[in-house]
């Protein structure tokens, strides 16, 4: 690191808050997977800014998009109708199969919004008595940061100090079917889940697990909500996660890569009979469905579609988890994961996830630890073989730093 880094790094903390602990890594330019740093190095990008990058750095479409539109119209507000959102409600409709969209800015705003919805669903349709709707969710969960969510996560940092927390939700054990059943009330309105649990340290759930919990909602009159912030648009092998099962839930919550890695956009799409709850005044968001939010959000769609990002994701993942597997290292503890989700497990005996990432970085690998154990390695969907090979190498590279690193059968 040279003077300069470590003067915007002393920048960075003297004048933010501390909520961040970045790694020691100034960045000053992308492309496509690739990254530089202020003096030039280049890294691979494993991370995709948490699944929001999905279509690489720069993509001409996107970008495009994003600078023409911001030359004609960007922020009008809801108060009046755009040129620009109608077709963007339409196309979300067509790639969920729902019938109607919210556009919202951030996951967060994604996931209150299918919370105010289910509630006021459960009041309306359902017949609850007001004030006692009650929302399952699963422990290890990830649904963002505001003060209404970190209350429902069972993560102790995400939840201390910023209590007191909301009412009205009921925790059960990600994956299983048998604890959701006998959680649920009659006064229950919905069940909110993550497809794949990402922050908690890509959790695949068993087989037929969605296919199982959609069963449940529907014999009990409980909304099955899909959190797909982080695994949707692509980023599992499918446009969805829920399609690996053939499963149409109630509503499903998008953000992250809906904004093309250029601009927060967030939706939660959901049935007719669930979103037509809201009636004008209920909900809003002055930035939510802006011309600009709404031309980026439809240009990633049409990307997503176009250059079959899902199917390539599919292909690339099985074939990074696959040369994953091929590394015989003490480091690894495991490697699992979805298309290009995938989390590789550490001994943390010998090293803290923290600290072999910090590796990773030396080698030229930008990757995030996650509880502890677990590094993320979800680079965008646009990764080739050849990319995927360098990457690979770099990270047997790192491992090395640990101890010996053979080659196994896969
Ligand atoms: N839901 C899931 C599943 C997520 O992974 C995240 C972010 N990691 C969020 C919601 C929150 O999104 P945002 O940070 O845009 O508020």
């Amino acid at each position: 690191m040279n003077a300069s880094t470590n003067d915007l790094i002393a920048l960075e903390r003297a004048y933010g808050a501390r909520n961040y602990d970045p790694l020691p890594v100034v960045l000053s330019r992308g492309e496509g997977v690739w990254l530089w740093d202020a003096q030039g190095a280049q890294y691979l990008d494993m991370l995709s800014a948490y699944s929001a990058v999905s279509f690489g750095y720069g993509h001409p479409r996107l970008v495009a998009a994003l600078t023409q539109q911001a030359q004609r119209l960007a922020v009008t507000s809801r108060a009046f109708f755009s040129d620009r959102l109608p077709p963007f409600l339409k196309k979300l409709c067509e790639v969920t199969g729902m019938d109607r969209a919210l556009p919202m800015t951030t996951g967060a705003e994604g996931v209150e919004t299918a919370i105010k919805c289910a509630r006021k669903w459960g009041y309306t349709v359902k017949g609850i008595p007001n004030g006692k709707a009650r929302i399952i969710v699963c422990a290890g969960n990830f649904h963002g940061r505001t003060s209404t969510i970190v209350g429902f996560s069972s993560e102790a940092q995400y939840r201390e100090g910023f209590g007191p927390y909301a009412d009205g939700f009921d925790a059960v054990p990600f994956g299983d079917t048998r604890a959701l059943e006998a959680a649920i009330r009659p006064d229950t309105a919905a069940f909110l889940v993550e497809p794949v649990q990402g922050e908690a340290g890509i959790i695949v759930p068993p087989e037929g697990y969605l296919t199982e919990v959609l069963r449940i909602c529907r014999a009990n009159n409980v909304l099955m909500i899909v959190d797909e912030v982080q695994t949707g648009l692509g980023r599992t092998g499918k446009v969805l996660a829920c399609h690996h099962e053939g499963v149409q839930p109630d509503a499903i919550i998008l953000g992250k890569a809906l904004g093309g890695g250029l601009i927060p956009v967030s939706a939660f799409c959901g049935r007719a009979s669930v979103l037509d709850v809201f009636k004008p005044g209920d909900h809003g968001s002055t930035f939510g469905g802006n011309a600009l939010a709404a031309t980026v959000g439809l240009e990633s769609l049409n990307v997503l579609l176009d250059e079959k990002l899902a199917e390539r994701a599919a292909v690339m993942g099985e074939y990074l988890m696959q040369r994953l597997k091929t590394i015989a290292s003490e480091m690894i503890v495991d490697v699992r994961g979805k298309g290009l989700l995938i989390g590789l497990e550490i001994d943390t005996r010998r090293a803290t996830a923290r600290q072999f990432v910090e590796t990773l970085l030396k080698h030229g690998v930008l990757s995030k630890d996650t509880h502890g154990t677990v590094a993320r390695l979800a680079p965008p969907l646009v990764i080739d073989r050849e990319q995927i090979d360098w990457g690979v190498q770099r990270i047997r590279e790192a491992l090395r730093e640990y101890g010996p690193v053979y080659e196994k059968a896969a």
